[in-house]
């Protein structure tokens, strides 16, 4: 299968066989099918059925999404093995036979009857089970095919043969469609044409389209958006519109259920930045006449160590769900990045004596969007994992122009070349110390402004989901060759 599919539809597709090429050779799975024959004397396809049920239903019965998911892959591990012991592989078998494109209904799909399923033909799968996080969905994703899963006893055996329209990024179904109905989904579909894409120039260049939350019931937006990933969650929505700080156990079932939903795809969690235009009663706060030059971001954390202690606690514990970094805002020196990441190396460490779970993998980056960070972002580069450009705050701070003030909001120009300027030596100094940089302000969904992040090499692009299929074509579209001169000139 994985030879197949690495053939036909290349090695993204071809990665899941060869995840199940490693769950055939576990060891405790080999021996539980050899138990069987051993000692209970069944035949050998029965011993691989027995066995494989044993496991899937083991599966099933984990807490943790992505293992759960993982069930059907044991079965389509197990259909595999027995067509072989049974000789099916070599037989011609009677094939239902489809003369048009057709949406397919089933109870749940294995990802082996997804990828050897005929492109050309299929144009969506409803499934009654399932799950977003299952080969079988990445597999449809990957080739561009919607599905909509989890509907449940929903579709009847009286609409076989109807017309049916899916709209997979909302999870909707529906039977014989009106013609309006039609005409909006045909509207959608203009840019949900886009989604499995990679983001990549006519010249070859790629980058990571990234989106930015606020909170856990943006996800549904998120995956509905084809976003690589969430590159900017701003934590501190967690702490508003309440009247204590929340609890590490409470941070953590949010962290863990979004990097459990994101799939593997990469979750920055920016910690705490609370202060300036964002407060609650209950943080004291004292009043300030400037505040969002005051007592906001990793300042407060600084300042009160155990808020940030019980937040990183949350991150880490959650880290073992996905794939989490960290990343801290309104950093102005080198002093405070060595100090947050002992604190975090503290974190770990404690994790570790009380044998709490922890993935040994979180990338810590901070947010450049002080005129400071930028101009010793040589010096932070050689501290961090990567850097997330925050344009809103940048432009605020180098412009000298308050954000919140819209008697001078027509000034507040963040296509000004300095701001263009100050991301370029940010882009330049992160890549000569090896690391990857990002945009996280209202500025990286800009499409007027990609070509120009393309050409100065800008590595991901983080935004409101809204926007991330228009930029995703935006960049489709751009040779970076061709426009690399006229860009240089016009911004730089
Ligand atoms: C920024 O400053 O650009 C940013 C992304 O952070 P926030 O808008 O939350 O301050
Ligand atoms: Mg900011």
């Amino acid at each position: 299968m994985y030879k197949k599919t690495l053939e036909i539809n290349g090695e993204k597709e071809a990665e899941i066989f060869e995840v199940h090429s490693m769950m055939i050779q576990d060891e405790d799975y080999r021996l539980s099918i050899l138990n069987i024959i051993e000692n209970e004397k069944y035949n050998c396809e029965y011993a691989v059925y027995k066995a494989s049920k044993k496991f899937h239903e083991m599966f099933l019965g984990l807490e943790d999404e992505y293992m759960r998911n993982r069930a059907s892959d044991v079965k389509d591990i197990c259909f595999s093995i027995l067509k072989y012991l049974t000789s099916e592989a070599d037989e011609k078998k009677e094939e239902t036979q489809i003369d048009s494109k057709v949406i397919i209904f089933s109870d749940d799909l294995m990802p082996s009857e997804v990828s050897s399923a005929d492109k050309n033909l299929i144009s969506g799968y409803i499934l009654s089970g399932g799950s977003d996080c299952s080969h079988a969905a990445i597999l449809a994703r990957l080739s561009n095919i919607p599905m909509v899963v989890g509907i449940g006893d929903h579709i009847k055996p009286e609409y076989e043969g109807m017309d049916v329209a899916i709209d997979s990024g909302e999870g909707k179904v529906y039977i014989s469609p009106d013609t309006d109905t039609v005409k909006m989904l045909k509207e959608k579909e203009k840019f949900d044409n886009l989604k499995g894409k990679e983001n990549v120039t006519l010249d070859g260049y790629k980058i990571n389209i990234y989106a930015n939350i606020n909170n856990d019931s943006q996800i549904d937006e998120v995956l509905e958006s084809d976003a690589d990933g969430i590159g900017l969650f701003r934590s501190e929505f967690l702490y508003l519109n309440r009247d204590s700080y929340p609890t590490e156990d409470e941070q953590f079932a949010v962290y863990k259920k979004i990097a459990e939903r994101m799939c593997g795809n990469k979750v920055i969690i920016r910690t705490l930045d609370i202060g300036s235009d964002k407060s609650e009663a209950y943080f004291e706060f004292p009043k300030e006449i400037n505040p969002a030059m005051g007592y906001r971001g990793v300042r407060v954390c600084l300042d009160r160590p155990e808020i940030l202690i019980t937040q990183l606690r949350a991150i880490y514990r959650a880290s073992n769900y996905g794939n989490i970094s960290i990343m801290f805002p309104m950093v102005i020196s080198e002093m405070e990045v060595k100090t947050l990441k002992t604190m975090a190396a503290k974190v770990r460490e404690d994790l570790k004596k009380e044998n709490i779970p922890f993935s040994e993998d979180v990338e810590i980056g901070i947010m450049v969007e002080t005129p400071a960070a930028v101009l010793i972002s040589d010096i932070l580069a050689s501290e961090v994992d990567f850097f997330s450009i925050g344009t809103n705050d940048l432009t605020q701070y180098t412009l000298a122009i308050d954000r919140q003030n819209s008697k001078v909001n027509q000034f507040f120009d963040s296509h000004h070349k300095a701001i263009l300027r100050m991301i370029k030596l940010v882009v330049d100094n992160a890549h000569k110390h090896g690391i990857w940089v990002g945009i996280c302000g209202e500025m990286a969904s800009d499409e007027t402004l990609t070509e120009a992040f393309l050409t100065i090499g800008v590595d991901e692009l983080s935004m409101p989901s809204s926007c991330i299929l228009k930029v995703r074509k935006k960049v489709l579209e751009t040779n970076v060759g061709k426009v690399k001169n006229k860009i240089l000139k016009k911004f730089f």
